[in-house]
């Protein structure tokens, strides 16, 4: 696998973008990446001027035509070779995945899997690209209905999954046919270069894949080019219903995958042990970095949260913190210094709100050089606290007390967001009730993080998605395709037909 810098030349090298097959770096502003676990600055990536955004969805327009023309059979070939060559790399892939996000290797290692999986529902291209037929719809006509690609697309992904989130895009994306312009996250974009990269080796042609780095303006500039028929977003709600009404306004199809605050319900009869050990991951994985992290445990009865706080906080204290790099370590540090001072800032808050600050996780923000927090519980935190209203994005766990599975329910459904939430019970009955009227877009019964596979597709409710249709899966081969219906009918030859001039029947 290539070096994912584009300049090894220079003192910090610089991450460029991808486009037509070339790497390159423009003349334009750079900003710096760090190493998450030290706090230093390691690279530098490249912001895509204008001239680079128009360069890019240029490539990608002039690649399309052959490639729209290619069999869904030979896309799903060059499929299948690439997710041999991610599996190959995994490890490369990992190491820089934890490198710039700061994530545990086997974390990074289990998104890798994830967006592999994503792969693989792409190589099934063929069979997912099938219309309907009918004959003889009318006498003697037939109809089919047919997906078509849109053209050119483009993704914007978040810096919390640089790997899976934009597989959960381009390979499905690709496979129907279209071209793709690819936007990482600024502040770890390595991963995504080096991936880009292994499409070249699987034999995708230049130009139908592309990659820019940059922020806002490159965002902006996509969304203004013409020539970009949708638009997939991944990120925090305010930019995504930004980017949503933007691209909406500019006649483009879009989703915009958003913000979340997910509730874990304890209920009184459920498994406390195995509820606590599926809690600690939910809750503290990749330090809280995670659109389906469980941020709030609310607990049904007071005795249930009693011992359940209890439990939490002894298994919380053990956690080991520490670079994603040495093995032991439950969780990393978080991406940036601003982002880890806007967590210690969530928890003064909920001290100052009154909340009970059980376990304390803010000394390891001034003990360490890198952008550490130490795993947070917060017990009998109430909804009009910051805390519990705004996602933190960070290891702290909120736990609400209620008295009912109604009042949990209710509590939830109030929330802004409706990503991901999930039940632990041992009754039925109760699960059933919770999945039948919760306002949220992915439920677990005693599956702490129910993102769906990649056969089924995913996406929140509520200010969690902006758009009609999930992301990935089905309902991806539904948002990259424009459906057309043919009806078609051959007269025998020489018969003269009458003109008709009532609206045709099905006779
Ligand atoms: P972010 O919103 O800061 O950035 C996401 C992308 O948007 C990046 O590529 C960034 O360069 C771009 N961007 C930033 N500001 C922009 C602006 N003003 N205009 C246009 N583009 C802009 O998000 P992040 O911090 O990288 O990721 C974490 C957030 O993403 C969290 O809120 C998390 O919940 C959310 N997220 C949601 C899902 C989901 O599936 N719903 C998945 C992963 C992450």
């Amino acid at each position: 696998m290539a070096d994912p810098l584009a300049n090894k030349s220079q003192a910090t090298p610089i991450v460029g973008h991808l486009i037509g097959g070339d790497r390159f770096v423009d003349a334009g502003d750079s900003a710096p990446i760090f190493n998450p676990a030290t706090g230093e600055e390691t690279r530098r990536v490249a912001f895509a001027e204008a001239a680079t955004v128009e360069r890019a969805v240029s490539a990608a327009a002039d690649a399309l035509p052959a490639w729209r023309a290619t069999t869904p059979l030979a896309r799903a070939r060059i499929m299948f070779r690439f997710k041999d060559l991610v599996e190959r790399n995994a490890d490369a892939i990992a190491a820089v995945v934890t490198e710039e996000h700061g994530k545990v290797l086997d974390d990074a290692h289990g998104e890798i899997k994830r967006g592999i999986e994503n792969i693989e529902y792409a190589c099934g291209a063929p069979e997912l690209l099938k219309g309907e037929h009918s004959r003889n719809v009318g006498t003697g006509v037939d109809s089919w209905s047919e997906r078509q690609s849109l053209g050119v697309v483009a993704g914007i992904t978040p810096s919390n999954f640089p790997v899976m989130v934009p597989l959960w895009m381009y390979p499905i994306a690709l496979v129907c046919g279209n071209t793709f312009v690819l936007k990482p996250s600024e502040r770890d974009p390595s991963a995504a270069v080096l991936i880009g990269e292994l499409l070249s080796d699987a034999g995708l042609p230049n130009g139908v894949f592309n990659l820019i780095n940059g922020d806002k303006s490159a965002v902006d500039a996509l969304i203004a080019d013409d020539r970009v028929q949708a638009v997939s977003f991944v990120g925090s709600t305010g930019v995504a219903q930004a980017v949503h009404q933007g691209a909406s306004r500019a006649g483009k199809r879009v989703q915009a995958l958003g913000s979340a605050k997910n509730h874990a319900v304890v209920m009184p009869d459920a498994d406390l042990d195995n509820a606590v050990s599926a809690l600690l991951g939910a809750a503290y994985g990749s330090c809280g970095e995670r659109c389906m992290a469980i941020s709030v445990v609310v607990t049904v009865g007071d005795e249930t949260g009693d011992a359940l706080v209890a439990a939490l906080a002894e298994r919380v204290r053990g956690l080991n913190v520490g670079a994603g790099t040495e093995s032991g370590n439950d969780l990393g540090p978080l991406i940036t210094e601003p982002h880890r001072d806007r967590v210690v800032g969530f928890i003064d808050d909920g001290v100052d709100a009154g909340a009970d600050l059980v376990v304390d996780g803010r000394s390891l923000a001034t003990d360490r050089d890198g952008y550490f927090v130490g795993p947070s519980l917060f017990d009998r935190v109430s909804p009009e606290m910051r805390i519990y209203k705004e996602e933190i994005f960070g290891p702290v766990l909120c736990v609400v007390r209620a008295d009912s599975l109604d009042a949990a329910i209710e509590l939830i459904n109030a929330h802004e967001y409706g990503n991901g939430t999930c039940i632990f019970t041992r009754d039925g009955a109760a699960a059933r009730a919770f999945s039948d009227a919760i306002q949220i877009g992915m439920v677990g019964v005693n599956v702490p993080l129910p993102v769906p596979v990649a056969y089924y597709s995913f996406g929140g409710w509520k200010r969690s998605l902006f758009g009609d249709l999930h992301i990935y899966g089905p309902d991806a081969v539904r948002f990259y395709t424009r459906q057309k219906v043919i009806t078609q009918r051959w007269p025998s030859s020489g018969v003269i037909e009458k003109a008709k001039f009532a609206f045709p029947g099905s006779d």
